[in-house]
């Protein structure tokens, strides 16, 4: 059999950054309290930036270079799906709204965070039994919804649920953490799109550990509340008025079983970013991510949307005068589950083809379309 020379690429993410890649990621960041996620990633990012910002609903902004005038954005999501307490019995069970698309029918069995006014409140989704579900043969069996799905916290009256801190409004978050699989697999809650602020942190790292010069301001954006209509992108990007944007976001693995790739294309973890065609995206922005995976040998794979690529990407895009805008998204299995998994070489592959953009980019790139 023949010997194929492998060429074994430097590995990006070092130690301690995979430190922080677990507790980013086993640290709650719901939607509209991103707070606790946004102040571990601002202290992970500062040494690698000249300076750093807040916006009034928390999106975390560090920049290189801050009084150049020509600025691109390099930028990812902080929110994390969740629950909000809505309704609590008489008997002191806890009924809830969705906090962005969090999947019902993975509740059922759950464990809980209640995040209420005392501190964390654990509960779980309680859920009849097999046997008594069954009970009745005409009856069909109940499916999760949000109107059947119910927490449990111990508590057996109202009273009882609000001596523990638990108000309405309260959110709430799964247990499930970080955890590693066979063949360089991580799992986790919420890698959408953490994982992304991640990626863009450790780009920030190795342009001040490589000691780069960009010729341009480069804010490192980690935007709060993308799962309910991208808005923490639009505020943000309002207020910065970027020349240039990489979006980076999480997309679909399509290989695992119930997925139409006739419908939702054909991308697989481990065969490195996703590159995806859409209006928002800047084609002359996107050839030259294309040329810069190419000259650098990063394997990419490619997607087209319908209108949307449902992303921070049309934030920017569209925000002011027309910001050349490009999505490059990492592919992750079981989307807005808790096991949501990627693999280890897309994360180094989308950092390396970000950290790489990034040093082509400049105030002269032509991006004019005619
Ligand atoms: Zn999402």
């Amino acid at each position: 059999m023949e010997n194929k020379e492998i060429k074994t690429k430097p590995e990006l993410i070092n130690q301690q950054s995979f430190e922080f890649l677990k507790k980013y990621i086993n640290n709650p960041s719901p939607v509209g309290f991103e707070s606790g996620g946004q102040k571990l990633w601002l202290e992970y990012i500062k040494p690698f930036v000249d300076t750093s910002f807040v916006d009034p609903y928390g999106t975390a902004v560090g920049i290189i270079n801050p009084d150049h005038p020509f600025k691109i954005v390099i930028e990812a999501h902080a929110d994390e799906i969740s629950w909000f307490v809505n309704y609590i019995t008489p008997e002191g069970l806890i009924y809830l709204k969705r906090n962005g698309g969090v999947d019902h029918q993975i509740a059922p069995g759950s464990r809980v965070f209640i995040h209420g006014r005392k501190g964390l409140v654990k509960a779980v989704f309680g859920w009849p039994a097999i046997h008594t579900r069954l009970h009745n043969p005409d009856t069909k069996e109940p499916s999760p919804k949000v109107d059947n799905l119910f927490l449990d916290c111990g508590a057996r009256s109202k009273k009882e649920v609000e001596d523990l801190g638990v108000h309405i409004g309260s959110v709430v978050t799964y247990q499930d953490g970080f955890d590693e699989l066979a063949n360089d697999f991580y799992i986790g809650r919420a890698f959408d799109n953490r994982i992304g602020g991640f990626m863009i942190a450790e780009v920030a790292r190795l342009l001040k550990e490589k000691n780069i010069t960009l010729p341009y301001g480069l804010y490192i954006v980690n935007a709060v509340q993308e799962e309910i209509g991208l808005r923490g992108a639009e505020m943000i990007a309002r207020r910065i008025k970027p020349n240039i944007a990489v979006v980076t976001d999480v997309t679909h693995d399509t290989s695992t079983p119930m997925i139409s790739k006739i419908i939702e294309g054909d991308c697989v973890c481990g065969k490195g970013p996703s590159l995806a065609y859409g209006p928002a995206v800047h084609n002359k922005l996107l050839n030259l991510v294309q040329e810069v995976a190419e000259k650098n040998e990063i394997p990419v794979q490619y997607r087209a949307v319908s209108r949307s690529t449902g992303t921070d990407t049309e934030s920017f895009a569209y925000a002011h005068e027309g910001c050349p805008s490009v999505l490059i998204s990492i592919p992750l299995r079981y989307m807005h589950t808790t096991v949501e998994m990627l693999h280890k070489s897309d994360i180094n592959e989308t950092i390396r083809l970000m950290f790489e953009t990034l040093q082509v980019l400049n105030p002269d790139t032509d991006l004019n379309y005619l």
